[in-house]
Parts: C-alpha cells; sequence; structure tokens
C-alpha cells in the first residue's frame, strides 16, 4: 500500500514550534544521506544541493535521528496534545 494511502490512517494537529531540528550546514559534504531514504514520510528532500525538511507530517517514528551519523538531527516529541495521532482502520 502507497505510504500516501496509509498516511490517511494519521491525523496531524502541527505545532507551531517544530519538534526537529536540522542543522543543514552538517548536511552539505553529506554523501549517503540516509534520512532521504529512512524517512517513512518522505519529509526529507536535497533540492539544489541543499537539505530541505519540514516537521508538520513527521510521523514520530525517531528514525531519521538514529540514522544521522552527523548528528545533525535535533529530535524531540511535540509538546504534549500535539504532533501526529494514529488511528485504525
Ligand atoms: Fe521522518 Fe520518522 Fe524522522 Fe519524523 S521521526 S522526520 S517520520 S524519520
Amino acid at each position: 500500500q502507497p505510504i500516501e494511502e496509509r498516511l490517511e490512517l494519521v491525523r496531524f494537529k502541527v505545532d507551531k514550534r517544530p519538534h526537529i531540528r536540522v542543522h543543514t550546514e552538517a548536511c552539505r559534504d553529506c554523501d549517503l544521506t540516509p534520512c532521504v531514504y529512512v524517512c517513512p514520510a518522505g519529509l526529507f528532500e536535497i533540492l539544489g544541493g541543499e537539505m530541505h525538511f519540514s516537521y508538520e507530517h513527521c510521523l514520530e517514528c525517531g528514525t531519521c535521528y538514529v540514522a544521522c551519523e552527523r548528528k545533525a538531527i535535533e529530535w524531540d516529541y511535540p509538546r504534549g496534545g500535539w504532533g501526529v495521532s494514529f488511528r485504525a482502520s
């Protein structure tokens, strides 16, 4: 099932304060860019040689934080009541 369809099973209450910060200066000469491949929501993208990230539809899995060997990702859960909520189909 495509991720787009699966994402229909989640709801986001987007906090204005990002719960993830990416220090993109550390990404500039990164060849592996594991975050681009591991994020199930596809929130990391390289555009014009620069890393772009949007936190709004984060599934809060923590994979990017674990995968980044450069420790470029500052990760926390959103504040209580914010972020993703999963519901059964
Ligand atoms: Fe993507 Fe998971 Fe990282 Fe959120 S925590 S940005 S869903 S890899």
